[in-house]
């Protein structure tokens, strides 16, 4: 007993264990964790915004924020958790999740499928070596390709208003369209551009290729805070209910397979080094945002506009490491959480 305050003493924060499968958290220490890990990465200047889609590399690099949210809808925010963002790759989750919902999850597997790529999120190679195959809905070819899923087939309005309407219930509230952001990138992206029609060529394109560019790269465009993505990976964690709205955003089964892609590929080429070190499913944007699942317990999310070379944000990635080490919260430790008051 002695023993046990003297290394509370010590350590403030230190998470009470029941055994050694069992890892008892009180919010409170969660909120202070996040706190430290604000105050100790708020000043890292590591990273560089990105700069091939020129809206974003104007953006304030010293932006920072943090939000959990809880299985109860309880949320935790610090820093600058309601600055509107570009989503932009994190969106690839959201409308996964809607092809999922319309087909199944099996479909989704076949007309798109759930490898990594090991390459970058713009590759065109990754398509060749794939022997056509986009690979997963989580890289740009793959996000492409989805967005020409989208039903109704042909309507580019109907798409889209579906498109908006589940990342609304996904998130809990809507996003907004930062329209010079969407006409930035439209200017711009001329890789994306090859991918569309490359995946035309291999039949892997299941609508009008320029519409489906034009809708993955406005959805991309969309606004979004920290906040709005710790609500949707906690609704991803909480079976396909948002623990704040209490919305059935999509049915419970597909919670594992989305949470299966976000895993393998969420990092692009540092996925591996990412699942690692930081044991949390979580995916990224070149906006600056990463939104992390944890399935059962919590939706953690991050922004801050320097990315790394492949294009995920330095501070949030040190962040939630922070926060899931600290923590000791990891998917693969087999302990069972307990979140209490
Ligand atoms: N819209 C960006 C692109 O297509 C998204 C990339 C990203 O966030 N990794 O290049």
């Amino acid at each position: 007993m002695g023993r046990i305050v003297h290394c509370c003493a010590i350590l403030p924060i230190s998470v009470k264990k029941q055994n050694d499968m069992s890892n008892t958290i009180t919010v409170s220490q969660i909120k202070e964790i996040v706190q430290q890990a604000y105050n100790e990465i708020k000043s890292n200047t590591s990273g560089k915004n990105a700069d091939y889609i020129p809206f974003l590399a104007n953006i304030d690099k010293d932006l920072f924020g943090i939000s959990i949210c809880l299985m109860n809808g309880q949320t935790i925010n610090i820093g600058d958790t309601n600055y509107a963002f570009g989503i932009e790759s994190v969106s690839k989750v959201h409308t996964a999740i809607l092809i999922m919902q319309q087909y199944g999850a099996q479909k989704v597997l076949e007309m798109i499928g759930a490898d990594a790529t090991g390459l970058p999120f713009n590759s065109i190679f990754a398509i060749l070596l794939e022997n056509d195959h986009p690979s997963t809905p989580l890289v740009n070819a793959g996000a492409i390709s989805a967005c020409s899923m989208v039903q109704p087939i042909g309507d580019s309005d109907k798409k889209w208003a579906t498109i908006v309407k589940n990342i609304t219930d996904l998130c809990g509230s809507a996003p907004q369209l930062i329209d010079e952001l969407y006409k930035s990138e439209s200017a711009t992206n001329f890789n994306n551009r090859s991918i569309a029609w490359l995946l035309k060529n291999y039949g892997r394109i299941y609508d009008d290729p320029d519409m489906s560019l034009d809708l993955y790269t406005r959805q991309c465009s969309l606004g979004i805070t920290s906040n709005q993505l710790a609500i949707t990976a906690a609704t991803i964690a909480n079976g396909g209910i948002n623990p704040v709205t209490k919305v059935q955003a999509f049915n419970k089964e597909l919670a594992a397979p989305i949470t299966s892609l976000i895993a393998t590929v969420g990092f692009y080429e540092h996925s591996g080094d990412w699942m690692y070190t930081a044991g949390i499913p979580a995916k990224t944007g070149v906006g600056g945002g990463i939104m992390g699942v944890l399935p059962g317990v919590m939706g953690i999310s991050s922004f801050a506009p320097p990315i790394d070379s492949a294009g995920n944000s330095v501070k949030a990635q040190l962040a939630i490491k922070y926060i899931m080490n600290k923590l000791e919260l990891n998917v693969f430790n087999g302990k069972q959480v307990h979140i209490v008051d």
